[in-house]
């Protein structure tokens, strides 16, 4: 007989999930005040976490409409990176990962099992984000999804994960359910200082890695960068790198 927790990840996935895991909160320990897993739920057990890859096409976007004869000069960046990697690299996988955590907190919901989920990003919401100190979601997906066994933090201050390297979106979903736990990650990601590539290759220098880090050889489960989110937003349709610090990554196929 299958387990609940296997159950989710077969509904998820027939959704269109390509990765999930399962978090015990355990794992959550010095999470910021009132961002807890039990501080929205407090019967929670586990964090489910889903994601959705970019495709391959999609990311490589820089590559369309160079003999374009209709889409010209400056027009092309605008409308390959606010139109169409927005769109296609975005908001639609946003969308699906909203649709799956719908799914799966009313499939637990049916069985009793209190559930709650979280937009992944802020969307159209943009005059909410900007209120929020740090402009940082109400929980954090990209914390979830390494204690969930996904992926580590890489120096692009995003999750690298082994099989799409950072070309990833997630959503998370907190549950009273008891799962079996997704193992760790136990194989080191990120090539840290040896390859460098997100951060040299920012177009707006946007991307800091913390001083004094003296984890290189860790496991990184919590960010080693900062993205200066207000330089990176303004300043990466002009140098036309929206999404570049994810492409450039060498991890995953
Ligand atoms: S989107 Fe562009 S500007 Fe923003 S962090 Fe990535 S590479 Fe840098
Ligand atoms: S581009 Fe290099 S340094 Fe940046 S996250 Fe990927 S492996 Fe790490």
């Amino acid at each position: 007989m299958r387990t609940l927790a296997e159950e989710l990840e077969t509904l998820a996935k027939k959704e269109g999930a390509r990765l999930f895991g399962v978090a015990p909160v355990e794992r959550f320990k010095g999470a910021p005040q009132g961002h807890h897993p039990l501080d929205f739920l407090p019967e929670a057990q586990n964090v489910i976490v889903i994601g959705i890859p970019i495709p391959k096409r999609i990311i490589n976007y820089h590559t369309l409409l160079k003999d374009s004869q209709i889409i010209t000069g400056d027009f092309r960046q605008e409308y390959l990176q606010r139109y169409f990697y927005q769109v296609t690299g975005y908001d639609t996988i946003n969308q699906r990962l909203e649709q799956i955590a719908l799914l799966l907190t009313l499939f637990l919901e049916d069985r009793g099992i209190p559930t709650i989920y979280f937009p992944p990003t802020y969307g159209p919401y943009k005059d909410i984000q900007d209120r929020v100190p740090g402009q940082v979601g109400i929980f954090s997906m990209r914390h979830a999804a390494t204690r969930a066994g996904l992926g580590e933090f890489g120096f692009n201050n995003v999750v690298v994960t082994p099989k799409y390297g950072p070309r990833v979106r997630f959503t998370a979903l907190i549950t009273a359910a008891e799962l079996e736990p997704t193992p760790l990650l136990k194989e080191k990601l990120c090539k840290g200082r040896s390859c460098m590539a997100c951060v040299k290759q920012c177009g707006t220098g946007a991307l800091k890695i913390s001083e004094n880090l003296t984890v290189e050889e860790m496991m990184w489960y919590d960010p080693v960068s900062r993205t200066d989110i207000k330089t990176c937003r303004t300043n990466r349709l002009q140098a036309f790198c929206y999404g570049k610090c994810l492409r450039v990554c060498p991890v995953g196929t």
